[in-house]
């Protein structure tokens, strides 16, 4: 791809980090690992941040020591990453779907309390393409109703609402680090709780179930190996130290794209919370009702020949195979995800692409709306 979907942004201050760490002796369970997770609990505004080696295993973690399992029903998102769906799965409970804001694309709050049963233990939203879900009202149901709440803020760190960070809203949070996030730490994640009981089990969990100060034969419960090493721990420092700048930098490139698509009436470009801050973590459009599915994927097809990084965001978990095989999904279950699905296209996004290629991106995409409204 001439220009790529994603892309990190890597300087001399991460290879400095990285390479300290390799001349020390300490690549993993060594000094950087308190060090980062001190730097993000602060920049957060939270008690506890536990590193892990993947957003993935943090939110699994968060689902275990809520102690839920078997049985148990968790509220939950279809328009979002596997993962946040996946995390139930893996301790054998149930996720439960509830559709989304066609406008926010977050679970719908109005939808969420007729969802709830005897079995619900836990609401986990996502905060989707960077933008905090209406913690507000989910926690108010949740409150009420004496459920747990789980943050999946794996898109937006640095998002703020009601005057606060991302990951900060729920029982426990977590965020990732993959190479498309707004930060990196080439893979990672970080769990986010301001509750001293479940920073203890996440803590435990994550280093084969040794508790505090016990030794490296010794395990107080089941656990995992879901560290992340002294290597990751010190990228991350160095890029979270310059978090406001990607941050930043992000949303100019989302502003360039806003003139030069904005004239479209073809197109829905992402809508920005009338409060509080979006994390741009990706460059969603959408196209007008009347497209179809087949639509987008011709229009997807003239990006990529173009040399043009793009793909759809997202499929809808409910109908992934295994879930359509689990549990019975069929298409229509979830009309607005559905919809959204059928016609949203990423285009590149990350801070080092040139207004040229903003502008090469919206030319091509222009182009091949034309065309295919052309042989509608
Ligand atoms: C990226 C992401 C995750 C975590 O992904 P990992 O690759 O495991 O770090 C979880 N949920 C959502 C919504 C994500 O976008």
């Amino acid at each position: 791809m001439k220009i790529p979907l994603a892309q990190p942004d890597l300087t001399w201050l991460e290879r400095k980090a990285v390479l300290d760490v390799l001349e020390s002796t300490f690549l993993s369970l060594g000094p950087k690992v308190p060090e980062f997770e001190r730097a993000m609990a602060q920049y957060i505004g939270v008690k506890h941040a536990i590193a892990v080696n993947s957003g993935t295993s943090g939110l699994h973690l968060i689902v275990r020591a809520l102690g839920i399992g078997r049985n148990d029903e968790v509220i939950t998102t279809p328009f979002s990453f596997i993962s946040s769906a996946n995390c139930v799965l893996m301790e054998s409970a149930r996720p439960v779907f509830v559709d989304i804001d066609p406008e926010t694309y977050n679970i719908d709050p109005d939808k969420v309390e007729a969802a709830i049963t005897p079995r619900t233990k836990a609401i986990l939203g996502v905060d989707v393409f960077g933008r905090c879900a209406e913690w507000d009202r989910i926690g108010e149901i949740a409150r009420r109703r004496g459920l747990a709440v789980i943050e999946d803020s794996c898109e937006a760190i640095g998002a703020e609402a009601f005057g606060k960070m991302a990951g900060s809203f729920g029982d426990a949070g977590c965020l990732a680090f993959y190479p498309n996030k707004q930060m990196t730490t080439g893979e990672g994640g970080m769990i986010l709780t301001d509750r001293d009981d479940v920073a203890a089990l996440c803590r435990s969990m994550r280093n084969q179930g040794r508790d505090e100060g016990q030794g490296w034969l010794e395990h107080a419960r089941l656990g995992f190996n879901y560290r992340l090493s002294d290597i990751h721990c010190a990228l991350g420092l160095a890029q979270l130290s310059r978090i406001e700048d990607l941050l930043a930098k992000r949303a100019a490139v989302a502003d360039l794209y806003r003139e030069r698509l904005g004239h479209l009436d073809t197109l829905l470009l992402p809508v920005t919370p009338r409060q509080g801050r979006l994390s741009w973590f990706v460059y969603v459009v959408r196209l007008a009702d009347r497209f179809t599915r087949a639509d987008r994927d011709c229009i997807l097809l003239a990006l990529r020949e173009n040399g043009i990084g793009c793909n759809k965001y997202f499929a809808p978990i409910h109908l992934q195979p295994f879930y359509v095989e689990l549990f019975g999904f069929k298409p229509g279950d979830f009309p607005v995800t559905e919809h959204i699905c059928e016609r949203t296209i990423a285009l590149p996004f990350f801070t080092t692409i040139t207004p040229d290629q903003v502008a090469q991106v919206a030319d091509c995409l222009t182009q091949a709306i034309c065309t295919t409204e052309r042989r509608q």
